[in-house]
């Protein structure tokens, strides 16, 4: 079973700031920001190239849950980063669909060179 859905099936333990029926939110364990957290189906999906026409629900959910984590936790104004790697060339080390969720400072340029 991947990390993730360690974490989902309460195996491995995380910092839990949100949690559905369809999604769990924890803090990044090396965060990259102030506020680094990862939002995750509870449902395995390797990558964004695994998505289907099924998963439209979840994947709307999810950004309707980092808006309420944005506003809940007061940074929804000044703003925020959301970002998904994909693969090795996007940088994805965990192979679990996770969105990263960054805020707390003025994140920089979108992509490092
Ligand atoms: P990515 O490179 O997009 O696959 O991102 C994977 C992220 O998962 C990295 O930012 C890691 O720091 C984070 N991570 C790895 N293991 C854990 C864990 N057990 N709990 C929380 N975050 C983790
Ligand atoms: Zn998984």
């Amino acid at each position: 079973m991947c990390v993730f859905c360690k974490i989902v099936n309460k195996e491995l333990p995380a910092k839990v700031v949100y949690e559905d029926d369809l999604v769990m939110a924890f803090y990044d364990i090396n965060p990259q920001a102030p506020v680094h957290i990862l939002i995750v189906p509870k449902e395995h999906i390797p990558t964004v190239n695994d998505l289907e026409e099924k998963h439209k629900e979840l994947i709307g959910h999810i950004f309707l849950v980092a808006r309420k984590i944005a506003q809940d936790m007061g940074f929804a104004e000044k703003g925020y980063r959301i970002l998904i790697n994909c693969n090795r060339d996007g940088g994805q080390e965990i192979y679990h669909i996770h969105y990263h969720l960054f805020a707390g400072k003025p994140l920089g340029p979108m992509i490092c060179k």
